[in-house]
């Protein structure tokens, strides 16, 4: 098994719902496990400014998927939950972006693991170690470096939970928790 961390992010409708039904939806999907779900955080946007403060989260996830099929289940996922592609960079109900794929570097036409803006991304790297503080980049150096390169004082801390009821929907029928903490 492979650990995999996903970072996901929302700015329009009610953003923590959104982001925790991603998360239920990634942990349903086959040949995934979600094991850790971080703290949500918000922040002002980066690359387009006119739009609303997103939330972010990040998940870790056990798989034996490869990273192509990872790309098809959040994207899979994006589209279910009505993304639609207005401005890039622009608006979004969800976005689901694999941060992280055990330390395998990944140089394919269209994903790329690490995620290119991971080391740039404050909103990235603050939910990602929360879950995930040993985790380690391809060139062996450790994420919890990268910090240093970031204003992390542009994340604020939104919800110590993602929202209850959805991600508590416990994977593959195993009783449900509904207090939002990691499994
Ligand atoms: P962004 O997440 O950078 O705001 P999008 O979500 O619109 O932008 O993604 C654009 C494209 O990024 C996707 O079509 C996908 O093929 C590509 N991509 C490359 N690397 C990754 C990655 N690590 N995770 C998710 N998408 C990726
Ligand atoms: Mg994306």
């Amino acid at each position: 098994m492979l650990r995999v961390i996903f970072g996901l992010g929302s700015n329009l409708g009610d953003r923590a719902a959104n982001i925790a039904k991603a998360i239920r939806l990634l942990d349903e999907s086959a040949g995934l496990k979600i094991t850790q779900v971080s703290s949500l955080y918000e922040s002002a946007p980066v690359d387009f400014l006119d739009q609303p403060d997103f939330v972010n989260a990040a998940a870790a996830a056990e798989t034996d998927l490869r990273p192509e099929d990872l790309l098809a289940a959040a994207q899979r996922i994006e589209l279910e939950m009505g993304r639609v592609k207005t401005t890039d960079k622009g608006p979004r109900v969800i976005d689901v972006d694999i941060l992280l794929y055990d330390i395998v570097e990944v140089r394919l036409p269209d994903l790329q693991v690490p995620h290119p803006r991971l080391r740039q991304r404050a909103f990235a790297l603050v939910p990602l170690l929360e879950v995930a503080a040993d985790a380690i980049f391809p060139t062996g150096e450790p994420v919890r470096w990268a910090i240093k390169g970031v204003d992390i004082d542009s994340v604020r801390l939104f919800s110590k939970e993602v929202a209850s009821g959805e991600v508590a929907s416990s994977p593959k029928g195993q009783a449900s928790r509904n207090d939002g903490t990691t499994r």
